[in-house]
């Protein structure tokens, strides 16, 4: 049967059809063939001719009816349907594909598929053919045009077929646009997550990926598929490390087929430097009943940055070597960073590190220096309860020492919080600075040792012990190093001291810590609970090795010690009392004769505390009107006649009775109290002297006794002025006597009040003269005009040898320096004459006189000018 075109187009019928309606046509066909043939012998029957007329008409209506079958058929797909000879040319549509072109039946039969297919490349029907050829369908997405011109995607599923000895294709186009629109926005929501997409076939080679996962690889847009090949790349694992292709995340989900989550990558083009960090999870999928994977889709998120900012993080932590710690308290679970556990020295015991959990209190409170424990436990018990915030520092066990502080505050708020979280930071370092600082700012510039408030903070701590038992303190002052330093210049006074504090080190050695506490007094601070005969044998050990001399260049003298003994707490409750008992204990010491220790006793301690009682009184004494002169008389030695007097104070306390100048004028001068009291004995002589003067008594000058302390106030002669000039006297009536300590404290200020004193006529006096430690040197510049040689020199003479050359040596240097020579403490006819032999002519003494009540002076004065 040929197939025919019409304008209906072409029609196949179905085979077997075809074969049924032929065979039964045949067959008819014969049997008229045979009633013909036996009408020309033997007439046709009418009834057989009808019979055959009949089948023939009725395969003709099945004929008919086959073919609209196929029709409907053929027209009730969905899909576009052709039928195309072997070149290509349209045999039938059917009205899907009439509806899907928009064009009449006529005007596509016979085209070119090119018609409805613009986009095929000349070949296409060779490669269709091909895979035809080889058996089964060809299947290929395309674009199919419409009369407007507008096209449509499509998947074409082409068969062939025989056509009586012809080839033919039959192709069903799928119309694409709405699983195209499915697909788009699919795409569009893949390019819109922020996650790379990347989906992959069953040996990893990618096929597509979304506008992140393009960003993310650093990849051009359109490189996936195909021109991604992955071992271009090169794949780190956390640590840094290279790893194969086959452990990438994509590739284990395909093996082991399931997903695997999260997985931490470093990857980079080779070639590139650009190494990013992902996080992947990669899912197998798989195909309705099949058992491997048919692809896997990795999800991954860039987290270079992330990882990049927690190793700075942890970078930074280790280099501020900060750790974090939490306490979750109900279940006392302590959990400590890597750096923490690192801080705790713990790594070692918990492998490479990482985050450990599940340590007890008990256990990190092991690790902690047993002095910092309770301090660190009361911490942790205040943050728990109250919600305080804490910052302790504490310190490890061992050696050398670790401090750490540890910071903490609640969870949350209150102070019910369930966990404590904090930090621990390695502070050993700044703890070291402050202490170096601190060491610095408490070590003395010319020794070395620890300074005076150096010692003090030592002495501190150890009072605060919970404990101090053995602590003492030897004060050390050095005999007669003024004398050294005033004679041979403070560059060799320096040098002494060095080699003072030098000889003291040795002598203390670890028996004690040393200081120096001011010029030229040094301090040990003896911490030994088990040896309280330690203190002593220290003083003593210290007292003999100054036994030996000293020699600078040709000089060579010997520099004693005197030290005072306190010993906690029988000497002193705080750390001021010891200081001043041991200072006290030394003064006494140095009163006994120097070169000698003294511990602080109960005398002492008596005496400091009259000492405290004195200071009290002794400060509302003068508004009292406490305080009295007397006046003892200067009298010529040759002939006993009154040439002056010496107004000398009296202090009758209410509250403690008669007190001798001795026992409080060096408390006044303490106390600052003296400068008032001094500017009262100034008035109270010059108003003496007025009213003696007034009554007609005959009396050259008053000599009254000056404290350094006043000579400090620059006013002083301004004072002197205005109080002569209120009593009508002039400055030749008043005799100023003071002490080398005035020469010691500040010479050059000093040196304009006497010159200012000198030029006012005021006679100047160095009273207990040789007592102190003034060179003579100083004599010279000094426009003073007598020096009153000590009483204590005065004792020994004329027995003992020594004093009456010091006597002797005074007396030559004033007159060789043009200064009167005035004696005191003449107790005897011996020391008159022995004073008068050496052209000493002015005296005072018990030998003539004590100091008297004004009145009784005054008696005297008039019987003398009586006689
Ligand atoms: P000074 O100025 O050397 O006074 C002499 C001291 O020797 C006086 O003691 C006097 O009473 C005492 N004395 C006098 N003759 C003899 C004697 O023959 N033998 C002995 N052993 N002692 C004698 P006083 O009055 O107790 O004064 C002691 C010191 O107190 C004075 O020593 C002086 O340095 C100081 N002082 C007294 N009055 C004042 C004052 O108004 N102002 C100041 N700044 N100091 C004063
Ligand atoms: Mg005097
Ligand atoms: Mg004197």
């Amino acid at each position: 049967m040929t197939p025919h075109l019409g304008p209906e187009g072409w029609r196949y019928l179905p085979t077997d059809a075809a074969v049924r309606e032929t065979a039964a046509i045949d067959a008819s066909l014969a049997r008229f063939q045979c009633a013909i043939e036996s009408v020309n012998g033997q007439s046709i029957p009418a009834a057989l001719l009808a019979e055959a007329l009949a089948l023939i008409r009725s395969l003709a209506a099945e004929s008919l009816a086959i073919r609209q079958r196929y029709d409907s058929l053929f027209d009730a797909v969905p899909d576009p349907v052709v039928v195309l000879d072997e070149h290509g040319i349209l045999l039938d549509l059917n009205r899907a594909a009439l509806a899907s072109y928009r064009q009449p039946r006529e005007s596509l039969i016979g085209v070119s598929i090119r018609q409805i297919n613009p986009s095929l490349p000349a070949n296409h029907l060779d490669l269709v053919w091909e895979s035809l050829e080889r058996g089964g369908t060809h299947v290929e997405q395309t674009s199919n045009r419409r009369a407007d011109g507008s096209e449509f995607p499509v998947e074409v599923h082409s068969a062939s077929f025989d056509d009586h000895g012809e080839r033919r294709i039959v192709a069903v186009a799928r119309d694409l646009t709405g699983r195209d629109r499915a697909e788009r926005r699919y795409r569009q929501l893949l390019d819109t997550i922020d996650k790379g997409v990347l989906v992959q076939d069953t040996r990893g080679r990618p096929l597509s990926g979304n506008a992140a996962a393009y960003r993310i690889l650093n990849i051009p847009t359109g490189w996936l598929p195909g021109r991604a090949d992955l071992r271009d790349w090169r794949l780190l694992d956390p640590e840094g490390r290279r790893i194969r292709l086959r452990d990438l995340p994509a590739l284990r989900a395909l093996r082991e087929r399931r997903t695997i989550e999260s997985t931490l990558v470093g990857v980079y083009r080779r070639g590139e430097g650009d190494l990013r960090w992902i996080s992947v999870t990669a899912v197998p999928q798989f195909e309705r009943e099949r058992r491997d994977p048919t692809q896997v889709i990795s999800l991954f998120s860039d987290v270079t940055e992330l990882r990049r900012d927690y190793g700075l993080f942890q970078r930074a932590q280790s280099l501020a070597r900060i750790g974090g710690w939490q306490w979750d308290r109900w279940r006392d679970q302590w959990y400590f960073t890597s750096q923490a556990l690192n801080l705790l020295g713990r790594v070692g015991e918990h492998g490479k590190g990482g985050d450990f959990a599940g340590d007890s209190k008990s256990e990190l409170l092991e690790r902690i220096h047993p002095d910092d424990r309770l301090t660190l436990e009361a911490s942790l018990h205040r943050v728990a309860n109250d919600g305080d915030p804490i910052r302790i520092d504490f310190r490890l066990c061992g050696e050398p020492t670790v401090w750490l502080r540890l910071t903490g505050e609640p969870e949350g708020s209150g102070p019910l919080a369930a966990r404590i979280v904090g930090t621990i930071q390695d502070i050993s370092e700044s703890k070291q600075a402050e202490s170096e600082l601190r060491i610095r700012a408490q070590s003395d510039n010319l020794t070395g040792l620890l300074n005076r408030e150096g010692i003090q903070t030592e002495l501190d701590a150890r009072l605060r012990r919970a404990q101090p038992t053995g602590i003492a303190l030897l004060y050390i002052d050095l005999d007669r190093f003024k004398i050294v330093n005033d004679l041979l210049g403070h560059a060799v006074g320096d040098e002494v001291l060095i080699g003072v504090a030098r000889r003291m080190r040795r002598a203390v050695g670890n028996d004690g810590i040393l200081a120096r506490f001011g010029g030229d007094e040094f301090m040990v601070l003896v911490d030994a609970p088990h040896d309280p005969g330690l203190p002593i044998r220290l003083a003593q050990r210290i007292a003999s090795d100054f036994g030996d001399r000293f020699s600078y260049g040709s000089e060579e003298f010997s520099i004693t010690t005197s030290i005072g003994v306190a010993v906690y707490p029988q000497d002193g409750a705080n750390a001021q009392q010891l200081i001043n008992n041991a200072d006290a204990a030394m003064y006494d010491a140095k009163r006994r004769g120097r070169s000698t220790w003294q511990s602080f006793n109960a005398t002492l301690s008596r005496r400091q505390q009259d000492r405290l009682k004195i200071e009290t009184h002794l400060h509302r004494a003068l508004e009292s009107r406490e305080f009295q002169l007397v006046y003892q008389p200067q009298v010529d030695l040759a002939n006993g006649r009154v040439v002056g007097a010496e107004a000398l104070i009296r202090w009758h306390s209410r509250a403690l009775g008669e007190i001798a100048p001795d026992r409080f004028i060096e408390h006044a001068e303490t106390t600052g109290d003296i400068v008032r009291i001094g500017e009262w004995v100034l008035r109270e002589a010059c108003r003496q002297l007025r009213t003696w003067r007034s009554a007609g008594l005959a009396l050259s000058r008053i000599s009254v006794n000056v404290s350094y302390r006043q000579f400090l106030n620059e006013n002083f002669s301004a004072m002197v002025g205005a109080l002569l000039a209120d009593h009508g006297l002039g400055g030749a009536d008043l005799e100023i006597e003071f002490t080398e300590r005035v020469l010691i404290e500040d010479i050059s200020d000093t040196m304009n009040t006497f010159n200012t004193l000198r030029d006012m006529g005021v006679k100047l006096t160095i009273d207990d003269f040789g007592e102190g430690y003034s060179a003579l040197n100083y004599l010279r510049r000094l426009p003073i005009d007598s020096v009153k040689i000590s009483k204590s020199f005065l004792q020994g003479v004329p027995d003992e040898t020594s004093d009456v050359a010091i006597c002797r040596a005074i007396t030559g240097v004033a007159r060789n320096l043009g200064l009167q020579v005035i004696a005191e403490g003449v107790e005897n006819q011996a020391q008159r004459r022995f004073l008068l032999q050496n052209g000493i002519r002015i005296g005072q003494g018990f030998l003539f006189a004590p100091g008297m009540p004004a009145t009784d002076f005054a008696a005297r004065l008039v019987g003398q000018s009586a006689k």
